[in-house]
């Protein structure tokens, strides 16, 4: 370590070199993802393995409740991002595999959260670092990541079925253009036209009655990169008086057998759009949730909007009401400690209320439960800023 402590970290200050800081922090990050064991090792950290997480207590504030401390080794998302859930340290280093040594590092020299002693240099992390991964800081190459990640992904095979799917998405741009965009269905229903141009809602400009979308007001799902990956639809027509499924008038109730058919639905989603890797308006909201700690999880999209538009933006949504396993992770790595749970109060909500805290508590996270006898997208920017907002951290 002494060795590798006196490796450079150049950070000039001119333009352009910073980038290649980033851009070199960023390889290096993913260098290590694929030697976390031999990284926990070195710095002395024992944690459980818990499916694809390793929990333990935090060794960065040293110490405290067991299963706290969440580090998410794999996973194409966010490899290396790690919550500390009792006492914040990720909000103190970042949550990256070198963000994270710099903490323990921190921690063996005597830095104590809100403490006098100042956490170890980012150069100090970094050399420990570029010893684990046996490159060195000036000279990272990009093809020797490129070749880990190769091996690494023909090896995780057990994860399959939770890495989402690596699809290239569509440009928002090509999804507006057709698209009545700000979305009169929802102007309609009291949302602004910033907030749905906002989110890109609009009206489908679709005449083939074959498309998934037709009839539908839009709702697009977004990645980290701002690329849409499916889009979400709500029914322009309203629920059928007789069946209660959502079909046109003038063509009379679906048979018994057809009733089920996802063209009837309220919502209906792209196919291929799997909703199930997937929260809305996570990779929005994800800085407010990391600056406040806390998350609203409701159940659909409308829901998330109207607490966006009343200031709420640490806000997302399940796109029902089971929360699945590829969410809860998500949910892990956002950096929340506290859920507040706001499914709709009728009779799926309730029962989805339940499941879904019972699973957040035994991840860890505290969940509170507050009653309203609306749900969040039928409610008034008043009663969401006067009722709702403080329950987020304002
Ligand atoms: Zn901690
Ligand atoms: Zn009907």
């Amino acid at each position: 370590v002494a060795a590798a402590a006196k490796t450079r970290t150049r950070r000039p200050s001119s333009s352009g070199t910073d980038v290649e800081f980033a851009d070199r922090l960023t390889l290096l990050n993913e260098l290590v993802s694929y030697k976390v064991d031999d990284l926990l090792d070195r710095l002395g950290v024992r944690l459980r393995r818990q499916g694809k997480k390793l929990a333990g207590a935090c060794p960065v504030h040293g110490g405290g409740r067991q299963d706290a401390f969440n580090l998410y080794p794999e996973g194409h998302t966010m490899p290396g991002v790690w919550v500390c859930r009792s006492r914040g340290c990720h909000k103190v280093f970042k949550q990256t595999l070198v963000g994270f040594t710099r903490g323990v590092l921190s921690q063996q020299e005597g830095w104590e959260p809100g403490g006098k002693k100042p956490p170890v240099p980012m150069s100090k992390a970094i050399a420990f670092v570029c010893e684990v991964v046996g490159q060195k800081w000036d000279a990272i190459k990009a093809d020797a990541a490129a070749a880990e990640r190769k091996r690494f992904v023909s090896e995780v095979t057990t994860y399959r079925g939770y890495v989402p799917q690596v699809k290239e998405g569509w440009d928002v741009r090509d999804v507006r253009k057709r698209l009545e965009c700000p979305s009169p269905y929802f102007l309609g229903r009291g949302f602004s036209a910033e907030i749905l141009d906002r989110f890109s809602v609009g009206d489908a400009l679709i005449g083939d009655s074959q498309s998934p979308m037709y009839r539908r007001a839009v709702v697009p799902v977004f990645d980290k990169q701002g690329r849409v990956v499916g889009t979400t639809g709500r029914s322009l027509l309203p629920p059928c008086s007789s069946c209660g499924r959502h079909h046109d008038p003038a063509d009379g109730c679906p048979a018994e057998e057809c009733r089920r058919l996802p063209q009837f639905a309220k919502w209906r989603n792209t196919p291929g759009f799997a909703k199930e890797h997937h929260l809305f308006n996570f990779w929005g909201a994800r800085p407010a949730i990391q600056k406040r700690g806390k998350v609203a999880l409701v159940e659909g999209p409308p829901d998330v909007l109207k607490l966006v538009q009343a200031g709420c933006e640490n806000a997302v949504a399940l796109f029902g009401v089971d929360l699945n396993d590829p969410q809860l992770v998500l949910l892990e790595m956002s950096g929340a400690m506290e859920v507040v749970l706001l499914l709709d109060p009728d009779k799926g909500g309730d029962a989805g209320t339940e499941t879904v805290a019972e699973t957040l508590r035994r991840s860890g996270f505290r969940v509170s439960i507050p009653r309203f006898d609306e749900e969040p997208g039928d409610m008034s920017d008043e009663r969401v800023r006067q009722d709702i907002l403080p329950l987020l951290g304002g």
